[in-house]
């Protein structure tokens, strides 16, 4: 599955927020959205040339825009996939915002992020392509891949000594969201309940992406 390889930092810097993209940079002082960063080093503006042309306020529609590529970089999904799965949210009873939100942070690569195995979505994922995840005692690749409530997640113990892993578990204390359950020694994680609003922390409105795809 197609996903973005170029710099993450400039979409942060599009969104003028902190996405954490990078892992442990992004807790840095070379974090170039960082708030802790001096004016004059500081590049908490839109990449490009006339990013800081680009700093007025918009438009209704580009508040909704810049709310729905914010979560889709957040998830790491291209726009396919993201109303692929907005699309799927809409079918779901309930309400469509909350049901997306609820669906991104399944994923099984937002899993391993959240248990701290992973410094960023996008190492989660790529643990994942390797092989290094099972689900219920199987093997899982897919990083799409929608986890369920009882679900056991558990990292392999090959896996559990590689470096990455180590010094993520060591230096990123990640808490736990309340829907899951942390199990030997954090490689295992179980899924107590789907997630209801309250427990997805992430920054997005998500009414103003429903707003977007209905129009
Ligand atoms: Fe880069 Fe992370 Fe800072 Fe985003 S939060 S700008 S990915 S260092």
């Amino acid at each position: 599955m197609a996903r973005y390889t170029g710099p993450v930092c400039r979409l942060c810097r599009r969104e003028r927020t902190k996405l954490f993209l990078k892992g442990e940079r992004c807790y840095s002082l070379k974090c170039p959205v960082s708030e802790a960063v001096t004016d004059r080093h500081s590049r908490a503006y839109p990449p490009g040339e006339h990013g800081r042309d680009r700093m007025r306020q918009g438009s209704e529609y580009l508040a909704q825009l810049r709310e729905k590529q914010k979560a889709r970089r957040i998830y790491g999904l291209l726009e396919k996939q993201f109303r692929n799965l907005y699309d799927e949210a809409n079918r779901q009873p309930g309400i469509t915002g909350e049901n997306l939100l609820r669906n991104l942070e399944m994923r099984l690569d937002n899993i391993v992020f959240r248990a701290g195995w992973g410094a960023s979505r996008r190492q989660a994922r790529q643990f994942v392509r390797h092989g290094h995840v099972m689900v219920n005692s199987n093997r899982v690749t897919i990083p799409s891949y929608r986890v369920r409530k009882d679900d056991s997640i558990t990292l392999k113990k090959s896996a559990r000594e590689m470096f990455p892993v180590r010094r993520n578990m060591d230096t990123m204390e990640r808490q736990l969201p309340a829907w899951l359950e942390s199990r030997d020694s954090g490689f295992e994680v179980g899924v107590r309940d789907a997630p209801v609003r309250e427990q997805i922390d992430e920054p997005v409105q998500e009414q103003l992406i429903v707003e977007l795809y209905s129009k």
